[in-house]
């Protein structure tokens, strides 16, 4: 068997591994690459194999830098099912027709402003080839096994979002194991990881492989920034995803609003998709920690805005309030336009939550950009500007350490992946300094055989 690495090396996002046994492919995820330019140029290449050669794909969760190009992929010549668990079936399809439309409307602006080098500028794909794609979907329980050609898999509780999982892969007597992206015992809103499962072969991610979560306490932080703005009148901006880190936002906010921490000032969910998702999130309750009550006052506490005008509204709305939108690293969605009308105010607070990858205005910002470019144009930011780091979906190194401390045998070989360079080297030496495994950080391209 062998397994490839063509995605989330040296990189937090375009996860893509190949596993390959005789003449079967297995794909496990098949993500978008988003962040630096040279990265999201990568979306645009051939496959690395052809896509029509490729058994099937087995998605780890719904994030589009796990499933973000299956469309394309589709659209190439794969034929194949695309599994996932239920819940991950439900996002994925609110995110991948987003993601489709996203691609249009994007290469409608270039063209319309003429800022692409590519004339006309294209889609990636559209919102008909994403929906084309969704018709390949095939929902798998957790913990039930399936099979894929020589390939056996079962998925097991990652704790990162709704219907995310840990991967395992049987085939040839050998036992591969996927972390995907592994969440937190210590999570306000889902479920801890499940221990993982012995394994020959661990792939293992490390988007914190270099840092500690503080233990601060992000409610009471959200409280303080959300009091101190309404008393200047200001607007506070939570960029956040529109899949788990916007239901945990509304759910800290509902709750400081029940405690009257918070003044009754108007939280917006400024994100149609944000909208359904928190409807699916409501559905999965065995999945997360909320009560039926706690779900119930999440979505009564907040106004939804779903068309265009009502977000331009609220946008030209200058009293005190809190606006939760997409995208979580400012690489588009609504949130742009709300920064362009509030980013130079000094009454704003701009809060930005987790992992800014390269390349993103998330990171320009936390690293001293006082300007953004946005819509073609550079707009100055002068507001207050905060990181919360305690909200993240991801485990950090130790965290994820402990949660291997659980396996009683040692893996034989071990790959560090979903990290960039300094994180995923951090991760390698903690592991072999922990447990004195001999870990590997394998690059774009790598084939290993898994003997
Ligand atoms: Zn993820």
């Amino acid at each position: 068997m062998q397994l490839s690495f063509y995605g989330a090396v040296g990189t937090v996002t375009g996860s893509r591994y190949l596993l390959s046994h005789g003449q079967h492919r297995l794909l496990v995820d098949c993500g978008l690459f988003q962040g630096v330019k040279n990265l999201r140029q990568r979306n645009w290449r051939a496959f690395p194999v052809p896509p029509g050669d490729i058994d099937a794909v087995v998605l780890t969760h719904a994030h589009l830098d796990h499933s973000g190009y299956l469309p394309r992929l589709v659209r190439e010549g794969f034929r194949g099912p695309i599994y996932c668990t239920p819940a991950s079936r439900e996002l994925a399809e609110i995110l991948l027709r987003d993601s489709g439309h996203l691609q249009e409307e994007d290469a409608e602006r270039a063209n319309r402003h003429g800022y692409s080098k590519h004339k006309p500028a294209e889609p990636l794909y559209t919102l008909e080839e994403a929906e084309a794609s969704l018709r390949q979907f095939k929902a798998q329980d957790f913990h039930e096994a399936f099979e894929v050609g020589p390939f056996r898999v079962r998925y097991l509780h990652a704790g990162h979002i709704l219907g995310a999982a840990c991967v395992l892969v049987e085939c040839a007597g050998k036992r591969v194991f996927f972390s995907g992206d592994l969440g937190r015992s210590v999570d306000p809103v889902m479920r801890p990881p499940e221990p993982p499962s012995r394994c020959d072969y661990l792939i293992v991610e490390s988007t914190y492989g270099d840092l500690r979560h503080p233990a601060e306490d992000t409610e009471a932080r959200i409280g303080a920034i959300v009091r101190e703005t309404a008393a200047k009148g200001g607007t506070v901006l939570l960029p956040a995803f529109a899949v788990g880190r916007a239901q945990t936002l509304l759910h800290l906010l509902t709750r400081l609003r029940a405690a009257e921490a918070i003044p009754a000032v108007p939280v917006y969910l400024d994100s149609p998709m944000a909208i359904d998702v928190t409807e699916v999130f409501c559905r999965y309750r065995e999945e997360h920690r909320l009560s039926q009550a706690e779900c119930r006052a999440l979505c009564e506490g907040v106004r939804y805005v779903r068309t265009g005008e009502e977000s331009e509204r609220v946008s030209a709305n200058t009293h005190p309030k809190v606006i939760v939108a997409g995208a979580g690293m400012l690489t588009g969605g609504r949130i742009l336009h709300h920064i362009k009308a509030f980013g130079s105010h000094r009454s704003t607070a701009l809060v930005i939550t987790g992992f800014q990858a390269e390349g993103t205005r998330g990171h320009a910002l936390l690293h001293g950009a006082d300007h953004l470019k946005l819509y073609g144009e550079y707009v100055p930011i002068n507001c207050r500007l905060e990181l919360l780091e305690g909200l993240s979906a991801h485990a950090d190194h130790v965290e994820i350490g402990d949660w291997l401390s659980t396996l009683d045998e040692a893996p034989r070989r071990v790959y560090v992946t979903h990290g960039e360079p300094v994180a995923a080297d951090r991760m390698r030496r903690y592991l072999h300094e922990r447990f004195g495994w001999r870990a590997e950080v394998p690059e774009y391209g790598d084939v290993v055989e898994l003997i």
